[in-house]
């Protein structure tokens, strides 16, 4: 018979499970997500696997990480499909939270950064690091996995992760996994089933867009003239609106002067309603 990746619903069914895992002397990795799963999330099973002896991939729509008018209604469900491709690959366990599981009557916590989430995606996103950290520090302290693994797809999401596990003392190594992308170079995402086949077409630009600009600031190129092309680059491939495309430092966010080895380039750009984010590095 194939295999059926088990779900559990409660924190207290995933600990019993993990509590046994650990019995057993096994090492655990925990994979965040929020379902809609395609090969960008599967990746990182499988980079799970190679740093643990157990996989748990949590699939939970965090409302607190959704401004009002974002699309937290309208964003993917589809557990069934998701447990079916957990499944294909063998993922050990799927822990999948209701929202009271979550975040039961009375919940006032939040965890806050002081640095790195007014910029870039936290610069229109008010209050979304918030959500992600107070969800990821809860699934940490909830599965107290050795080890847990975040795309470098959420670049800025990942450095945020590793600065509030590293200022609280959560005892679990945090881990970058590579961006996993399309055959045209579109980074793989959950929100990409937003888009009709015209802007599908059109998003294919990002990709080119960064590396045309990541190949000119490496020769030199000044870089406020370079962001500026960018987006105008991009609204003539039409995009509609350009939330942001910045040179900036790997893992302080701050902006880039000239490029280092750390220099990466950010994008958030919108076709209709559908927000795209990418990153690459410069050096
Ligand atoms: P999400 O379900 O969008 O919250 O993503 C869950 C995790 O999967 C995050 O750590 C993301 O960075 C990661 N992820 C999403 N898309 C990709 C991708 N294309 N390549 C690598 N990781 C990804």
């Amino acid at each position: 018979m194939s295999f059926k990746t088990p779900i559990v619903r409660t924190v207290d069914d995933l600990r019993a499970v993990v509590h046994q895992w650990r019995q057993e002397g096994l090492k655990v990795a925990l994979v965040p997500t929020m379902g809609a799963l395609h090969k960008g999330h599967l990746s990182l099973v499988d980079f799970a696997r190679n740093h643990a002896d157990r996989v748990v991939v949590s699939i939970f729509v965090n409302p607190k990480q959704f401004g009002p008018n974002e699309d937290l209604d309208k964003y993917p469900r589809q557990e069934e499909a998701d447990i079916n491709a957990l499944s294909s690959i063998k993922t050990d366990l799927a822990f999948c939270p209701t929202v009271d599981e979550m975040y039961p009557k009375g919940f006032t916590t939040n965890i806050t950064l002081t640095s790195m989430t007014t910029v870039l995606c936290g610069a229109n996103r008010p209050g979304h690091f918030d959500g992600v950290a107070t969800v990821v520090t809860k699934l940490l302290l909830q599965c107290l996995p050795d080890v847990a693994v975040f795309g470098e797809k959420d670049y800025q999401q990942l450095q945020v992760i590793k600065r509030f596990v590293s200022d609280l003392d959560i005892p679990v190594s945090i881990l970058g996994a590579p961006l996993i992308r399309d055959g045209d170079g579109l980074a793989t995402s959950s929100r990409n089933v937003y888009l009709t086949e015209e802007e599908r077409s059109i998003a294919q630009y990002i990709p080119k867009i960064l590396q045309d600009m990541a190949k000119k600031a490496h020769q030199g190129q000044n870089l406020e003239s370079l962001m500026e092309d960018g987006a105008i680059d991009l609204i003539e491939a039409g995009f509609d609106s350009v939330d942001y495309l910045e040179f900036r430092e790997a893992s302080t966010l701050l902006t880039s002067q000239t490029v280092t080895n750390e220099t990466r380039l950010f994008v958030a750009a919108k076709i209709g309603k559908t927000r795209l984010i990418d990153n690459i590095p410069v050096a």
